[in-house]
């Protein structure tokens, strides 16, 4: 056989050795947001009143004037030429997933022959990439065919080598979101309007509320020679074949474990590199698969968040690759062993630094807290079919629904207390709710939660989308996914809930107004028995969203159906909850986004998810005929010659029982690979039946229906192939290979 690429990289692997890293001399602190035009670089860059104009804006809304874009802009440019910065980009998040840019220089001819290095208040408010082979659905070709960028000030601008990079959100010129940050920024606002007109019946001073993001980010780690020994990793971001290893997570040893040397190197690097960026990671640890580690940092607001997860992703693809890694970043890059996601934890706070998923310690603050809580339900409750959707891709369909993720069934775990809390609300006796009190007259009856308690006593693992102590943990997002996507869905439909709670709050204040027994006394006032009503309706309501079980079992699965919960596992028919009728209410009436932008992001989902199998169909048919049948029959062939050889040597009865084993296993290959080129024949077969197919979403359903299940099929055969072919005629890295750094 000729030489083997597999022998030579996993040789390789075994004798890197980690980089050294030269770690910045000061402490993080010192080197945090180095790289980052934040609030300390705008104070000195900028004239006085324009740093107050900006604040103004980023803070208050205010809209930015010309003028003061051309002071900022000159502010920026001095500070990105004192850090050698030579050219500016607009950082957009077109609906592809990653991010995407185009890099400008500042130089200009200054009319004299020369060239001048210059930046406008133009250029950076606003661009029009010809980003026309961007997915659009058609928004583009149907109404107007250019798009363009436009800065959004409310997350920093700041330097990847030589280019100050400015976040931007993509619309069309009809004003269409070709992006994530667009609907993203409209759900923001439309959450902090609902929660801060909530907030008034228990505080009038607040101004704004904030929807805060901490997400933490899986992934794998592989050497990077291995992973260009794996055509399948490299095209379609994941294994396709591959036995299991012998070992890989049944010990839990690498859960929490130490961390491998090379790792440790990359981590620090990342660390170094992210906090430069002014992404403040705080946490890293192993994960429970072999080679699968999380980086998370402290909660952001959640547009700079995700943001900051874009940029953290990019920045550890590159990272990974100075270390002679590859990050992946697939939610299942290894059949077997566990998948990755990115829990998105996610609460509401305000302007006066009140947490609002957060118990109090008064029986009122106890009564906002449950307000938020309730109502988050009710968003939940009324969207969980488009709830899953919005963390719906094909790579992240081999998750959901497999033991280890959170089910393909959106419900939420609330633990003992916060669900005692709840259940007393609601079936509580009003009298006693409203309970005398001798010294101080009417007395609300709510318990205390103590925050600790719930967050240490009580963790389900298996909820996609659990209370913990001061926020949910929206657990079934996807590693590789935009996490602005599950954001964008989950603010509005809590702003929809919220906005639905403050007009029946308010219609049943003044009923209770004309009565003039609750209007006097020493009593609680009208807005404290109708929020109490009106909880209590909703606690009703929502009953079916609550689930404190087990998330995996079969049992939920169909009490989840009965409870009328969204049970739909096929990733295509899961996107048409967008174009349901109430979410495209829901949608339109907060102003996130428009029926026509639903149906043409759609488009692009359903695309998107057959470009993807196609590709992966591709990869395992070229791969099954290419390397592994012509493998398996070289091996074969030595077995033959191997036969005939004992067959020369002994007698014929004697070299019969020699032969039996090797006989066995000529047979086994013949009829593995006779199979295996069936099964991609029809997977060809299939494809092509598929691809006739005009519509893009009954398209997108023919390739999960007939092509994707063909995959496991493929799969299992030569996996059993893996196992009897030699070891040293195999031609790709194996799973105990690609799984354990040293
Ligand atoms: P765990 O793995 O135990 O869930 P981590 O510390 O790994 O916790 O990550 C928790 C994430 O949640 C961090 O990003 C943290 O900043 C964030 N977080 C903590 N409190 C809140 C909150 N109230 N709202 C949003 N995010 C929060
Ligand atoms: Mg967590």
């Amino acid at each position: 056989m000729t030489s083997n690429l597999r022998f030579q990289m996993v040789g390789e692997a075994f004798k890197k050795k980690p980089l050294d890293i030269t770690a910045p001399g000061e402490r993080p602190c010192d080197y945090f947001a180095a790289h980052v035009f934040n609030r300390e670089k705008m104070y000195k860059y900028l004239p006085k009143d324009v740093y107050e104009k900006m604040i103004d804006v980023i803070d208050g809304g205010a809209r930015l004037d010309r003028k003061v874009a051309d002071a900022v802009a000159a502010g920026m440019i001095s500070w990105a030429k004192e850090n050698g910065v030579t050219h500016y980009t607009h950082w957009f998040q077109p609906l592809t997933e990653g991010t995407a840019e185009k890099h400008d220089s500042f130089i200009e001819h200054d009319h004299k022959g020369g060239m001048i290095e210059e930046f406008s208040g133009k250029l950076l408010v606003q661009q029009e990439p010809d980003a026309s082979s961007f997915p659009s659905g058609g928004i583009r070709s149907t109404f107007e065919a250019r798009g363009y960028s436009a800065w959004d000030p409310t997350s920093p601008v700041f330097i990847i080598d030589d280019t100050l990079v400015i976040p931007t959100v993509f619309i069309s010129y009809s004003g269409e979101a070709l992006d994530y940050k667009a609907p993203l920024l409209r759900a923001l606002r439309a959450v902090s309007e609902a929660a801060t007109a909530v907030c008034h019946y228990f505080d009038p001073a607040v101004k704004k509320v904030t929807s805060n993001l901490g997400w933490e980010q899986e992934y794998f780690l592989v050497d990077e020679g291995l992973y260009a020994a794996r055509p399948d990793l490299l095209l379609t971001g994941r294994t396709l074949m591959g036995h299991d290893s012998a070992k890989n997570q049944q010990m839990d040893d690498h859960y929490f474990g130490s961390i491998p040397e090379r790792v440790a190197a990359f981590m620090r690097d990342l660390e170094i590199q992210a906090l430069m960026l002014g992404i403040p990671v705080k946490t890293r640890h192993n994960e429970v698969a072999p080679n699968q580690f999380e980086v998370a940092p402290i909660f952001e607001d959640t547009n700079l968040a995700v943001d900051h997860n874009m940029l953290l992703m990019s920045v550890m693809k590159r990272v990974a690759r100075k270390h002679g890694f590859r990050a992946l970043l697939h939610e299942k890059p290894f059949a077997g062993i566990n998948g990755s996601g990115k829990h998105n934890n996610w609460s509401l706070s305000t302007d006066t630094g009140v947490l609002l998923h957060a118990p109090g310690k008064t029986a009122e603050q106890n009564l906002r807290f449950a307000t938020f809580i309730v109502e988050t339900l009710m968003g939940v409750y009324r969207h969980n079919g488009l709830l899953k959707a919005s963390i719906m891709s094909a790579t992240n369909a081999h998750r959901l629904g497999a033991n280890e993720a959170p089910p393909a069934i959106i419900s939420s775990f609330l633990g003992k207390q916060l669900s005692e809390l709840l259940d007393h609300i609601e079936k509580a006796d009003k009298e006693d709710l409203f309970a005398m009190d001798g010294k101080q007259g009417m007395k609300l009856d709510i318990p205390e939660i103590p925050e600790l308690l719930i967050d240490n006593t009580d963790r389900n693992r298996t909820s996609p989308f659990a209370f913990t102590g001061n926020r949910f943990e929206f657990r079934a997002v996807g590693s590789e996914a935009n996490c602005a996507s599950a954001m964008i869905t989950l603010n509005s439909a809590v702003a929809e809930a919220l906005v639905s709670f403050k007009q029946r709050v308010d219609e049943r204040i003044s009923e209770y107004a004309k009565k003039p027994a609750y209007a006097e006394g020493s009593g609680h006032s009208p807005v404290y028995h109708a929020i109490i009503d009106v909880l209590r309706e909703d606690i009703g309501t929502c009953h079916p969203i609550r689930f404190d079980g087990n998330g995996y079992s079969d049992e939920w699965k169909a009490e989840a159906a009965r409870r009328g919960l969204d049970t739909e596992t096929s990733c295509p028919v899961i996107f048409e909850r967008y174009l349901d009728k109430d979410s495209v209410r829901m949608f339109e009436s907060l102003g996130v986004m428009s029926q026509k932008e639903l149906e043409a992001r759609n488009e692009v989902k359903w695309e998107t998810y057959t470009k993807k199998i196609q590709i992966e169909a591709r990869v395992l048919g070229d791969l099954s005929m290419n390397h592994i049948i012509p493998v398996a029959t070289s091996y074969q062939s030595l077995l033959l010659q191997n036969v005939e050889h004992m067959r020369a040597v002994f007698p014929e009865a004697k070299a019969a029982q020699l032969n039996a084993r090797n006989l066995k296993l000529i047979e086994e290959i013949a009829e593995r690979t006779a199979t295996i080129e069936t099964l991609v024949e029809e997977l060809v077969e299939a494809r092509k039946r598929a691809n006739k197919i005009a519509d893009e979403h009954q398209r997108a359903i023919a390739y999960h229906d007939t092509i994707a299940p063909m995959f496991d099929k493929i799969r299992y055969q030569i996996d059993k192939l893996e196992l009897i072919v030699d070891d040293s005629l195999w031609p790709l890295p194996k799973y105990r290979e690609l799984l354990f750094i040293r």
